[in-house]
């Protein structure tokens, strides 16, 4: 088997790592150095916790009867993982391995690390799937040796990983939902109603549905992603710029609050917005800039390992089970 991805762990055991998303599941198999040997994605339906807890340990399962097989056909390396990582969306207390609630997943207070330890006969560690990219940007990749960062990830909602002081901030999973805090209060023009159910959070403006949302009230048009609202942008489209404007006003903003509390040394941006680069961080950086004094001034920096980041996070939670 090749190698994929480029980036390692290191040496250590090996182990396998879930991705779990909303309607599918990135795997990997990573060997001695801690490379990913064999990955893949597989569609799965999760919505119900027993069926999930099923098809989750079919695909292990049937990850390891592959290593066996090619072990007895004489493949070198021989693998034999030894545990398994795994990551899931929304609330997730890796304390005690109970995912309290997901909403994609329709998910509540779900032992997923017991009932899966149960099932596959060895140590299985769970974290949330943007603090495990955030440990592993930190480890591994964009905010390797900062003490205090942030890794913001900006899709169709918005979540940051926060490290303080080396350390991973998990708060029983409730940390780092910044996406979810209000920005503006309510009777402000500007506040929408958000999935949340709560008014006025940054995501309904700041992430890539909110940027899409904004475009679409302003103009009528309803365009596929964040990306050609900043396409429009760049073109001259007024409308465009003002939704951007609004977008990245209030993520300045979110930012300086957690500059001014948490003194990050940088702020890692990662998820699809990110993809708009400098059209995305440098207007960000100078209006976060803007808004701090005395403060500690983050650099934005875009995260490193791209979408294997929870991946690669996951591993190196399975790596901490392996050693007890
Ligand atoms: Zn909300």
């Amino acid at each position: 088997m090749s190698r994929q991805h480029g980036t390692a762990l290191g040496p250590g055991s090996p182990v396998l790592a879930l991705d779990i998303g909303a309607s599918s599941v990135k795997y990997a198999v990573f060997d001695d150095d801690g490379g990913i040997a064999h990955s893949g994605v597989r569609e799965l339906v999760l919505d119900r916790q027993e069926a999930a807890l099923e098809q989750l340990a079919g695909l292990v399962a049937g990850l390891v009867a592959g290593l066996n097989s090619a072990r007895a056909a004489g493949a070198r390396p021989t693998i034999r993982p030894g545990s398994v990582g795994v990551t899931a969306p929304g609330i997730v207390d890796a304390l005690s391995g109970v995912v309290r609630h997901s909403a994609n997943l329709g998910w509540r207070d779900f032992a997923l690390r017991d009932e899966l330890a149960a099932r596959l006969g060895m140590p299985v560690a769970i974290g949330h799937d943007v603090n495990l990219a955030g440990l592993a940007e930190h480890r591994l990749g964009a905010a390797r040796g900062a003490r205090n960062a942030m890794v913001t990830v900006l899709g169709t909602g918005i979540s940051s990983a926060l490290l303080v002081d080396g350390q991973l901030l998990s708060a029983g999973g409730y940390a780092g939902e910044i996406g979810h805090a209000r920005i503006f209060p309510i009777g402000d023009a500007r506040a929408r109603a958000c999935s949340c159910g709560a008014i006025g959070c940054l995501q309904t403006v700041a992430s890539a549905g909110g940027l899409v949302a904004e475009y679409a009230r302003r103009t009528g048009r309803t365009v596929p992603g964040a990306e050609q609202v900043f396409a429009a942008a760049a073109a001259g489209d007024p409308e465009a710029a003002a939704a951007l404007r609004l977008g990245i006003d209030a993520l300045a903003l979110a930012l300086a609050q957690c500059a001014a509390l948490l003194g990050p040394e940088l702020i890692v941006l990662g998820g699809g917005m990110a993809q708009a680069g400098e059209a995305l961080s440098a207007p960000l950086e100078a209006a976060l800039h803007g808004l701090l004094s005395f403060h500690r001034r983050p650099r934005l920096v875009p995260a490193e390992l791209g979408r294997w980041a929870g991946t690669f996070g996951a591993a190196l939670l399975a790596r901490e089970a392996a050693s007890g």
